[in-house]
Parts: structure tokens; sequence; C-alpha cells
């Protein structure tokens, strides 16, 4: 509503707002379930290596074929062919956006409400049921769900709406084209910074393993829906305000811009990847040095150097850079733009707390001695 019919400006909630809300049509429902099929086959099909997961609370480990590459590619050969043949014109999902993102919605809830309905029949292994039905609806009542050896948790938190972000940002840059027969060098940066985060996450799909996500969040309603609603529908709210706000930038401010996004990119990924390897391999060199490690009771380990010795959580800082590099394309016309780097910190700093607590109660002694050594959380020196 804001970036239709507002042209990009908050708006409060009125009954103009609700008179306009978009309903599903025959076309939305075919492209939202032609999407998921296709991208559940390339899940299913798509040739990949078997990675092992992380050990389970019964001591087992799920196997995840690794082939999220594949299928990304696959997937860009198809969109550029249907593209190219005039066969799925992108800018077709930028005039169905309000349908789409109704269809979505409609999508996660069935799946929630399939997931709550299906518990224990999965295939899960590691079932965590609480007490409260909210609560195992909204957070999910298992930890993997599966259909065989489909995994639910890892189709949703990388394919669709990872995918369908790259999509719609296209889509909303054709769209640009149309009207105005140009695409902005804002738009080029934002789309270009997305097209990277995407392609970066593919090409180290393996990383995903041992993150937060996967290895303690149950699969419910709320992955399934930041999946497929929240990633593909907010994370281009930037390219959608940018079709109608074709500012230009100078060649200092995209330098500068392209320096922020690459500083938090390589804060971002080299965290992860780091504590990915010390995971794998506790003794790996950290900077070309050994590891400083904190031994804990019962045979794990927590790393206390590299990214891991400056906060606690220097992926989230990476991950708010580029955020914020992404939101600053789009000048200082309106806060909409802003929205995606103010919920992502309330997300993160929610969540390092949530984190912080589980840790605590895994690790005791080992993670007091590890918050004494590193003493910030996010922000080295500030937070
Ligand atoms: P992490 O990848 O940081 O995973 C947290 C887990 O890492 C902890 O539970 C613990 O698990 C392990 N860990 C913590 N500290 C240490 C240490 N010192 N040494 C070794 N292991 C440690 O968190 P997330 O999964 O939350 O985030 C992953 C990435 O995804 C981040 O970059 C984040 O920014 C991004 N993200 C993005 C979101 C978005 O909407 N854009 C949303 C959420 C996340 P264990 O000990 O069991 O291994």
């Amino acid at each position: 509503f804001c970036l239709v019919i507002k042209g990009g400006q908050l708006a409060l909630p009125s009954k103009e707002m609700l008179q306009w809300l978009p309903a599903p049509t025959g076309e939305s429902i075919a492209i939202v379930a032609g999407w998921l099929t296709f991208q559940a086959l390339l899940q299913l099909a798509g040739p990949g290596r078997l990675v092992e997961g992380p050990r389970l609370r019964d001591g087992t480990r799920l196997l995840y074929r690794m082939n999220g590459w594949f299928a990304w590619c696959v997937t860009l050969a198809a969109l550029a062919a249907g593209a190219g043949r005039q066969f799925f014109p992108p800018a077709v999902l930028a005039e169905k956006a309000g349908a789409l993102l109704a269809t979505a919605n409609i999508a996660a809830f069935l799946i929630g409400i399939a997931l709550y309905a299906g518990r224990g029949l999965l295939g899960a292994r590691d079932e965590r049921v609480s007490d409260s039905v909210v609560c195992n609806f909204w957070l999910g009542a298992a930890l993997n769900p599966r259909i065989g050896s489909f995994d639910l948790k890892l189709f949703f938190e990388s394919r669709p709406g990872l995918m369908a972000w790259v999509a719609l940002d296209v889509a909303f840059a054709c769209r640009q084209h149309e009207l105005y027969g140009f695409v902005s060098a804002p738009m080029m940066l934002v789309c270009g910074f997305h097209f990277w985060y995407v392609v970066d996450y593919f090409w180290h799909e393996e990383a995903i393993l041992t993150t937060w996500d996967v290895k303690h969040e149950n699969f419910g309603w709320m992955l399934c829906w930041g999946d497929l609603v929240w990633v593909p529908f907010i994370y281009t709210v930037q390219a959608y305000y940018l079709i109608d706000h074709a500012h230009s930038l100078s060649a200092s401010a995209m330098a500068a811009l392209i320096v922020l996004n690459v500083i938090g990119y390589v804060v971002f990924r080299g965290a992860n990847i780091q504590k990915h390897r010390f995971r794998n391999d506790p003794r790996r060199p950290i900077w070309g040095r050994p590891p400083r490690i904190i031994d804990v009771q019962g045979g794990s380990a927590l790393l206390a150097s590299g990214w891991w010795g400056l906060s606690r959580h220097m992926n989230y800082l990476g991950d708010l850079l580029m955020a914020l590099s992404w939101s600053l394309c789009c000048g200082f016309g309106s806060p909409l733009p802003y929205f995606h780097p103010a919920y992502l910190a309330v997300l993160l700093i929610h969540r390092e707390r949530r984190d912080h607590r589980m840790c605590a109660a895994q690790y005791g002694e080992a993670w007091k001695a590890y918050c004494a050594t590193v003493r910030y959380r996010i922000v080295p020196g500030l937070y």
C-alpha cells in the first residue's frame, strides 16, 4: 500500500488500506504453485554432494544433499529463457506483486497448518513439542520435518524465497525500464548487491548446516512465513521503491556504497564460514594462527579468536552493514527503504539474546569464560 498507492511514503492503517488489500488471482496461484513445485523438483532430483548435518540429541546425523548451486543455476537459466522468448516477461511479476504477496501469505499459512497437523508424521527426528498449541504452531513442533529424504526446513529456508527475491528484483528493474526507458544506477546497485548476497548463499550453502536455524530452531509457521513472504516481499522493498524514484548518484557516493557493502560482506561471510569450518575441524588455523579455543565439558568447544574473538556475533554486524548499504542507495526521500535495516537490527538484537540464553544453558562455565574473554555482543567497543 505504501509503495503502490502512497508513492513510497509511510501511511497509517486506514479503511482505504483495507479496501485496497489485494486478493489472489488464478494467475498468481499458478505462479506460486508452479514455483514451489519447480524448486521442490530441483531439490529432489538435482545433483549434489551428500553432507552430514549437525549431531542431533540422539547422537545421529541427518544427510543433506547440497544441490542449491545447481538449482540456482537452472532457475536463472529457466528465468532467462522464459524472459528471452517473451514466454514469461519479468515485469509480469511486478504487475502482479500484490496478488503474489496475498497468495504467498495464504500458502505460508496452509503449510504452517500442514506442518502442525502432520507433526509426528513428517519423519522428523528430534521432536521438540511444547505444551502450548500456539507455540507449536508458531515456532513449529519438530526440528527437522522431512518427507522421506526431502528436508522441508532446508527447502524453505533457501530455495523458493531467496530465488524469488532475485526474480522480483529483476522484475522491478524491468518495470522501471518499461516505464522510463532506463534502469537507474541506484536500482542497478541494489539489485547487484542483493544478487551477490544470494549467489554467495548458494556458493556457501553448506554453511547453513551450522546456523542457529538449522541446529536449534523448529520448523513451523514462523520460519515458513519468513521464508516465503518476508524475504521475497520485504527484501525487495528497496527495488520497488526505486522504480519511481529514479534519482542519480555521484561516482563517489556509489563508490562509498560499494565499499560499505563489501566491508559488510567480508565480515558477514568471514564470520559465518569461520565458525562453520571450526565446527568441522576445530584445529584449523584462524587468520594463519592456531585458534584460541575454550573447551567445553563433554567434548565440544567455543572459538574465541578471529571474528569470534572481536565480538560474539560479528556475522550480525556484517549483515547489518550490508542492509544499510542497500537502503542508502535509495536516498533520503522516505523512511520506507530503511525499514529493512531497522527491522533487521531488532531481529538480530533479539536473536543474539535468545542465542546467548541457549548457549549459557548449553555450555555453562565455558560460555561464561567466553563472554568474559569476548565482552561485546555484536559491535566491538559499542554493544
Ligand atoms: P550463528 O550462525 O551465529 O549461530 C549461532 C550458533 O553458533 C550458536 O547457537 C552456537 O551453536 C554457535 N556459536 C556461537 N558462538 C560460538 C563460538 N564462539 N564458537 C563456536 N560456535 C559458536 O547465528 P544465526 O544462525 O542466527 O545467523 C547466521 C547468519 O544468518 C548470520 O550472519 C545472520 O546475520 C544471518 N541471519 C539473517 C537473517 C535475515 O533476516 N537477514 C535472519 C537470521 C539470521 P552451536 O554451539 O550449537 O554450534
